[in-house]
C-alpha cells in the first residue's frame, strides 16, 4: 500500500490521507486549518472512496473540494454527515464575512451528500479489494476509526480519545497491522479529568454565589453538549447561544451515538436555547451560565456577552478547549485582552483555564499503540510527533511528511 499525506501530516488540522493499493484509492479526511484566512490541503487527487472520521472541520473542511473536481463514494456514519452539514454551510458564510475567496458552493455540498453512503458501527462492508468496518473514536458524537483489511489491516483512527466522557464511551482498540494515528497530545498528559469536571462545577459555584455569571467560550460540535452534561448537576441557569443549539438539535435526533440519548434529552430540556441577538439581553440577565460560541472568540455571540461584562469584576470567563495561536482566546489566556471590532479590551472578569480535552494525551496515546499491536505506526495530525518515539521503540515509526508518497 501507498500512502500520502494531502495535509495534516506534520501539523494539527487540514488532515488528508489518500491510500492507494492496486485498483483501490482511498481517501480519509480532507479538513482545513481553519485560520485566517483558512488554510487548505493539497490538490484532490482521484480516488474511489472517500471516509470522513468526523465532522470538526480540520477533518471536513475541504470535501466539497473534491466534488468540484471528481466523483467518489462519501462513507460516514449518519452521525457525521447529519452534523458536518451546518459546519460546511457555515463556513461557506464566515468566509464571505471575513472577504476570503469562496472555496466550495452550496452546490458542491450538496455533490458530496449524493454520492452519502451510511456506514454504522461494527458493520463489515465489502468496498474494492478492502473489508472496511468503522468503529467508535471516542472523540465526538458519531466520530470513526476505520478499518481497511485485505491481506493485511490498517487502522486510522482520525481524532482519538480512549477515556469515558459525559457523552460517549472511550474508543476501543482494535487489532491491525499498521496504525494511522493522530499525536496532537504527543509529549503531554491530561491533568485527570474527574478532577477537572470537580474544579469546575465549584468554581462556577463559588461565582455564581459571589453574584456573577460565567461565560464559557465553547465550540458548537461536541464541547457544548458536554458542558450541558457537566454543569446539568448544578441545577443553575444555563444559557446556550449561537450554532451549539442547532448541533444539540441533531445529536437528538440521530439516535444510537451517545452513552444515554435519554439523559442528555433531559438536560438539554433544562437549557435555554438563546434564539437570536434580541433574545440575547434577557438571556444575560436570566443566566447564571452561558455557554456560546465561537470557542476561540474571534467571532459569534460570545463577544457579545463579554462586551456587556467588560466591567464586571464578579463574573468570569471560562475556556474548556484549546487556543490556537494568534486567536482571541490565546490572547485572553496570554494577555488578558481580546480585540473587539478592532479595540483591544481588557475584561476584568476572571479569567480560567479547564482543559476538557477529546484527544487522548500522551500517555493514553501509547497504551493504545501497544494495544492495537501493529508492526508499523504512522503519526500524523500533530506538530511534537517525535515525543511518542522514545516510547514507541519497539515499534516501526513513520513520522511522514506533507505531499510526498511512500509504500508501507
Ligand atoms: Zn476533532
Ligand atoms: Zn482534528
Amino acid at each position: 500500500m501507498k500512502i500520502k499525506f494531502l495535509g495534516g501530516a506534520e501539523e494539527v488540522g487540514r488532515l488528508g490521507i489518500k491510500m492507494t493499493e492496486g485498483e483501490n484509492r482511498f481517501l480519509v479526511d480532507y479538513g482545513v486549518i481553519p485560520e485566517k484566512p483558512p488554510e487548505y490541503p493539497l490538490p484532490p487527487e482521484k480516488v474511489d472512496g472517500i471516509f470522513l472520521t468526523h465532522s470538526h472541520l480540520d477533518h471536513a473542511g475541504s470535501l466539497p473540494v473534491y466534488f468540484q473536481k471528481y466523483a467518489a463514494n462519501f462513507y460516514a456514519t449518519l452521525m457525521t454527515a447529519n452534523s458536518v452539514r451546518p459546519m460546511l454551510n457555515d463556513s461557506i458564510k464566515v468566509a464571505s464575512l471575513e472577504g476570503y475567496p469562496q472555496p466550495f458552493s452550496k452546490d458542491d455540498i450538496s455533490l458530496l451528500y449524493n454520492s452519502f453512503q451510511n456506514l454504522e458501527y461494527g458493520d463489515e462492508h465489502n468496498i474494492g479489494d478492502f473489508s472496511v468496518t468503522g468503529y467508535s473514536a471516542g472523540h465526538i458524537p458519531g466520530s470513526t476509526m476505520w478499518h481497511f483489511q485485505n491481506s493485511e489491516s490498517v487502522l486510522v483512527t482520525g481524532d482519538l480519545y480512549t477515556r469515558q466522557t459525559n457523552l460517549l464511551d472511550g474508543a476501543k482498540p482494535v487489532k491491525a497491522d499498521t496504525l494511522i494515528m493522530e499525536s496532537t497530545y504527543a509529549g503531554r498528559d491530561h491533568e485527570d479529568r474527574q478532577a477537572v469536571i470537580q474544579r469546575l462545577r465549584s468554581r462556577v459555584m463559588e461565582v455564581v454565589e459571589s453574584g456573577g455569571k460565567v461565560i464559557f467560550p465553547t465550540f458548537a460540535m461536541g464541547r457544548t453538549q458536554e458542558l450541558i452534561m457537566i454543569l446539568d448537576k448544578l441545577d443553575l441557569n444555563i444559557s446556550v447561544d449561537g450554532m451549539g443549539n442547532l448541533i444539540s438539535e441533531i445529536y437528538l435526533e440521530t439516535p444510537g451515538f451517545l452513552r444515554s440519548q435519554n439523559e442528555f434529552r433531559r438536560a438539554l430540556g433544562r437549557v435555554r436555547k438563546v434564539r437570536g441577538p434580541r433574545h440575547r439581553e434577557r438571556a444575560l440577565e436570566e443566566s447564571d451560565i452561558i455557554i456560546t460560541t465561537s470557542g476561540m472568540m474571534d467571532g459569534g455571540p460570545v463577544l457579545g456577552y463579554v462586551e456587556q461584562l467588560l466591567e464586571d469584576t464578579s463574573s468570569a470567563i471560562f475556556l474548556t478547549g484549546y487556543q490556537v495561536e494568534n486567536t482571541n482566546g490565546r490572547s485572553l489566556m496570554e494577555n488578558g485582552s481580546i480585540d473587539i471590532a478592532g479595540v483591544n479590551v481588557k475584561p476584568k472578569t476572571k479569567i480560567e483555564f479547564f482543559d476538557l480535552s477529546a484527544h487522548a494525551g500522551h500517555s493514553d496515546l501509547v497504551k493504545f499503540v501497544k494495544s492495537v499491536d501493529p508492526s508499523t505506526v504512522i503519526l500524523c495530525h500533530g506538530d511534537s510527533r517525535e515525543e511518542l518515539l522514545p516510547d514507541l521503540s519497539e515499534y516501526r515509526v513513520i513520522l511522514p511528511l506533507n505531499g510526498r508518497e511512500f509504500d508501507l
